[in-house]
């Protein structure tokens, strides 16, 4: 029995001895890793070391949420680009794109995909592949037409890393705006020519027919004479109107503006226009309120209703039949707006030309507008006066029945006061 307590006594102890000095090398091999990791030396207590690497990995978790938030603030920044961004890798993979890049294909997700999946990309990716091959920068126009038509400028610019990866970072730019500003020009300067090139061609051929022979016939040669002198004179009309138009949205026309009575306004246009009607048969009405005054340049108003109630005029005098009437009103609104009334019972407009009846050179009718004196430009110029004016230029119309056009203008009490300081402002 001694002998069994005894060899079970010695058999743990050995045991327990290997399992120490197991126990032992384990430890010290986590230590050396440790130590490792840690840069300590291999004697340091395991505990210290441990603390350490807990430091350690706390300050790398610091510095992986730091990146991270750099790496959203970068994201933030590309999304706020107005220009579309994309980055490419060398077999077409998008591995970045920014918002304005995603709404430009008006895809909701384009990292991961190649280019060549994305619709309308052909131009893109020839320009990607020549960049790549050339090694240089490509910059060319082409358009988008994924939910409206979009003008864009693409720039494609090749980056080798110094691992010698390549990519490319392609920049695509909204010019639709310049596009159709440089459309805009190109038709102005198109319908200036024509509009002026239309009187020089008649004054030329009557100048010539009467140096020809023309001055042998009395009748004829003043027949001609007319017709050159009206033709001249609507050349320069067309040349003030222009001159009038370029320097208002220039800003170039200084305006000189005091509260003043819309009324007296009016009664300046009236003393111009009536001979008008008469001769045209048209009646002119008035009802004018008292006290409507408005702050603004006294000249640049006089012209605007001079414009509304001679078309009003001329619109109505060419009606074959019915009442030919006018009426100019001037009254003040519930808001306290001063508000100008030009109705008549006119042609009146059609409904598909009332959206295009502001711009410069538009007319229903061109030769109408024509035989009338009219340069196509009194209503651009119109609108171009109220705007400067803060005011609303509004009209309603229909054909054969008529028209009326009604200006609204800022709330203005009539003293100096208020606008002490404002007055004589330059616009
Ligand atoms: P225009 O010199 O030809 O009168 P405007 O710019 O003043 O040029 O007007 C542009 C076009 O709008 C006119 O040609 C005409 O067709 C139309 N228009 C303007 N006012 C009236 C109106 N009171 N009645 C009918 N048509 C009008």
């Amino acid at each position: 029995m001694l002998l069994i307590l005894t060899v079970a006594l010695v058999t743990s102890v050995i045991t327990g001895a290997v399992f120490v000095r197991k126990y032992r090398k384990r430890l010290k091999n986590i230590s050396k890793h440790l130590a490792r990791l840690t840069g300590l030396s291999v004697d340091t207590t395991p505990w210290y070391q441990l603390e350490q690497l807990k430091q350690r990995l706390k300050d790398l978790e610091e510095r992986i949420r730091r990146l991270q938030s750099d790496k959203e603030n970068d994201m933030k920044i590309m999304d706020a680009i107005t220009d579309g961004l994309l980055i490419v890798e060398e077999d077409g993979r998008i591995v970045f794109a920014n918002e304005r890049s995603k709404q430009f294909f008006d895809m909701p997700e384009l990292q991961g995909r190649k280019v060549h999946e994305i619709p309308e990309t052909y131009p893109i990716l020839e320009g990607i592949k020549r960049a790549l091959k050339t090694g240089e920068s490509q910059e060319f126009d082409t358009s988008l037409h994924r939910k409206e038509h979009r003008d864009v400028r693409v720039m494609v610019i090749p980056v080798e890393l110094s691992d010698g990866e390549k990519y490319t970072v392609v920049v695509i730019r909204d010019i639709t705006n310049e596009r159709e500003a440089e459309r805009m020009l190109r038709e102005f300067v198109a319908d200036v020519t024509h509009e002026l090139r239309t009187p020089l061609t008649s004054i030329h051929g009557y100048a010539e027919t009467l140096l020809a022979d023309g001055l042998k016939d009395q009748e004829m040669a003043k027949h001609f004479l007319e017709i050159i002198e009206k033709e001249s004179a609507r050349m320069g009309r067309l040349i003030n109107d222009l001159l009038d138009l370029e320097r208002l949205e220039t800003g170039r026309i200084k305006l000189m503006k005091e509260p003043l009575k819309l009324k007296s306004a009016v009664k300046r246009v009236l003393s111009v226009v009536k001979p008008l009607g008469e001769e045209l048969g048209v009646r002119i009405h008035t009802e004018l309120d008292e006290d409507v005054y408005v702050f603004g340049d006294y000249d640049r108003i006089v012209q605007m209703i001079l414009n509304l109630v001679d078309n009003a005029i001329k619109y109505t005098s060419v009606k074959e039949h019915g009442d030919k009437e006018v009426f100019i009103r001037v009254y003040r609104n519930e808001k306290g707006e001063g508000i100008l009334e030009v109705e008549d019972t006119g042609i009146g407009i059609p409904k598909s030309a009332q959206n295009k009846l502001f711009r410069r050179f538009y007319r229903v009718d061109k030769h109408r507008s024509r035989k009338l004196g009219g340069t196509g430009l009194g209503l651009a110029i119109t609108k171009e006066i109220a705007d400067k004016h803060g005011a609303r230029l509004e009209f309603e119309s229909e054909a054969g029945i008529g028209t009326i056009f009604r200006v609204f203008f800022p709330p203005c009490r009539g003293d100096e006061d208020e606008y002490a300081g404002n007055n004589k402002e330059k616009t």
